[in-house]
């Protein structure tokens, strides 16, 4: 079963868990993250990594409220594959609060990996490999099979 993300991420976003999965399956809200269950292979890396043990398998009780929420929102918001810093400062203090989704859920997308700080950096860095777009990467091969 799919890895989903429950309300306990809120606020949190440690970020453990994008760093960890092999294929790229986290989505970032404005205050938490989902997974796309498409693309989760199921590994259970996430779930092991998580500090505050937001993840869990879709098979599991703790899970069912929030299938739909996870398969919606990676949907719509943008991917992101790497910890570019998003935890908040004050993530500690949410940790234990109750009832999160109802106090803090945002359905605004959070601004992925385009809009890291590290990500901007790494970019420049490695624009060859793990930052460029599909596109970028036929143009590459078609400028290299021309010459
Ligand atoms: S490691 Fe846990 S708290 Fe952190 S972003 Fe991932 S699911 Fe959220
Ligand atoms: S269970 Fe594995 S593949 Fe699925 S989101 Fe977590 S780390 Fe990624």
């Amino acid at each position: 079963m799919t890895g989903v993300v429950t309300d306990a991420c809120i606020k949190c976003k440690h970020m453990d868990c994008v760093e960890v999965c092999p294929v790229d399956a986290f989505y970032e809200g404005e205050n938490m993250l989902v997974i796309n269950p498409v693309e989760c292979v199921d590994c259970g890396c996430c779930v092991e990594a998580c500090p505050v043990d937001a993840i869990v398998f879709g098979d599991e009780p703790r899970a069912k409220p929030w299938l739909e929420l996870n398969a919606k929102y990676s949907a719509l918001w943008p991917n992101v594959t790497f910890d570019g810093g998003q935890t908040p400062a004050d993530a500690d203090q949410f940790q234990a609060v109750a009832g999160k989704f109802e106090l803090y859920f945002s359905p605004r997308p959070g601004a992925g990996d385009i809009g890291s700080p590290v990500g901007v950096a790494r970019t420049s860095a490695c624009s060859r490999c793990h930052d460029e777009t599909a596109l970028g990467k036929i143009m590459r091969i078609v400028r290299r099979l021309w010459r």
